[in-house]
């Protein structure tokens, strides 16, 4: 009997830091690598080293651009990984931007440290830079969604559409005769621009994500809600500002406008993408909108009334412009980005609306707005708040737990063991306990670095 090993370096017990570490036969394969986030204490577990040596890493197979799931990629290649990383085109090319975004950040970030003194090391270092982002590109290889291929001997994978964000895949690894599928990030039942996550297949090991395994989201009219708010504004002549996510959410939301817009129910207020990034992301999602769940007009037509604001000069002009607009921008939590410029003129207006359209993170500036605060701090001042709040609360590109059930259920026949990742451990629980209720199968909560010997044959 042949057995083949799971270890689970990043990811378990927390929703980020994805890394899964597949070892057969002297191979070594990463599936995702991802970076930490949020938390300092998980920060500070990109800083240490991994149980295995970069160079020894023979493959990495990416489920999707996400920093969380490829966040980690610059500092394998710095440490001397000399494989190729595998991923659909759009995932390769959404890497490429996020990459080099983190890597900016966290050279800013180490400047700042470095400049207000407030390190305890000599000097802070970034954890990667923007060339370490850059030199990932050279190991990008791009493959088609259910497309197989012979990785080594009796390794074989193909990734299929995972409909969470554009590109995204769950993926499918064949080592000799048992199926392991890696669910990556899992998309919702029905997604807003996606064909829902491909279920034709006969896993014997499936290794799936808990981010909302203890939730089900709420069955809402997202461009109802959308309208309402807008209308409100309209009747004032007032700003809407939607600090939105760079990747799906903004083109999500880009899309409700135009279909609105399509419908006669919002009039013509201008829209603007005020953010390089999100700009960029969505030519992504422009070359590829074959991967896309719309009709052709829809494709043709969905950016077309957006002005997309890239020069910081035009978003100056913008932020001091009396007119009525809908303004998105990043941060998604407002965290940074130029939506910070629009708070700081905009908040003390009664008339604007600031909309949120995603989960803001505890701690995060989003979060305080929401729970009400009087006044937020923004590059070391404080701005009262006396702008109107709202929120939409049921945007997600993650499935709820009864999605991962009924995802599930397709293939529960085959299956011998199930393993529960990316998840707080109170929504990896709940779902164990769902999984084992329906299907009669005890899923394994893994620890970080927990590693697990499974047949091959
Ligand atoms: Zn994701």
């Amino acid at each position: 009997m042949e057995q083949f090993k799971l270890k689970f370096i990043g990811g378990a017990g927390t929703v980020t830091g994805s890394k899964i570490l597949l070892q057969y036969d002297n191979k070594n394969i990463l599936i995702d690598c991802g970076l930490f986030q949020g938390l300092k204490e998980l920060r500070k577990l990109n800083w240490e080293s991994l149980p295995i040596d970069a160079a020894k890493i023979d493959a990495v197979l990416l489920t999707h651009g996400h920093l969380d799931h490829c966040g980690y990629l610059p500092v394998l290649v710095k440490n001397g990984f000399k494989g190729k990383i595998y991923a659909t085109s759009p995932t390769i090319a959404l890497s490429q931007i996020i990459l080099l975004d983190s890597g900016k950040i966290q050279e800013e970030d180490a400047n700042r440290a470095n400049s207000y003194g407030f390190t305890r090391h000599d000097k802070a270092l970034p954890l990667y830079t923007q060339a370490n982002a850059l030199a990932v590109s050279a190991h990008f290889s791009s493959h088609q969604y259910d497309e197989w291929v012979h990785l080594f001997p009796e390794i074989k994978f193909a990734f299929h559409n995972a409909g969470h964000i554009v590109g995204s895949a769950i993926v499918e690894v064949k080592i000799k005769d048992k199926t392991i599928l890696f669910s990556g990030d899992l998309g919702r039942k029905d997604p807003l621009l996606l064909y829902p996550a491909f279920k034709k297949i006969q896993p014997n090991y499936l290794v799936v994500e808990s981010t909302y395994g203890d939730r089900i989201h709420a069955e809402v009219d997202v461009k109802s809600q959308l309208e309402q708010v807008i209308k409100k504004s309209i009747e004032k002549s007032a700003t809407v500002l939607i600090p939105a996510f760079a990747v799906e959410r903004t083109q999500e939301i880009i899309y409700l406008l135009y279909k609105l817009k399509q419908e006669n129910r919002l009039g013509n207020i201008p829209i603007y993408l005020d953010s390089p990034m999100a700009t960029k992301v969505s030519e992504v999602y422009h070359d590829h909108l074959e991967l896309t769940d719309l009709t052709k007009e829809d494709r043709k037509n969905m950016f077309k009334d957006v002005h997309f604001v890239e020069d910081y000069k035009a978003s100056e002009a913008l932020v001091n412009d009396k007119r009525p607009k809908i303004v998105i921008a990043g941060s998604g939590m407002l965290e940074g980005g130029r939506m910070l410029n629009y708070l700081k003129n905009h908040l003390k207006n009664e008339e604007t609306t600031l909309l949120f359209c995603g989960y803001q993170a505890t701690g995060t500036r989003g979060r305080a707005i929401l729970e009400g605060t009087h006044a937020v701090k923004i590059h070391g001042e404080y701005y009262d708040i006396k702008c109107n709040i709202e929120s939409i609360t049921n945007m997600s590109s993650h499935a709820d737990q009864s999605e991962i059930l009924n995802w599930m259920s397709n293939f529960t026949n085959t299956l011998e063991t199930v393993f529960l990742n990316h998840g707080e451990p109170h929504q990896s629980q709940a779902l164990r306990v769902a999984i084992n209720t329906k299907f009669d199968i005890m899923p394994i909560v893994p620890f970080i670095n927990e590693s697990f010997k499974l047949k091959a044959d």
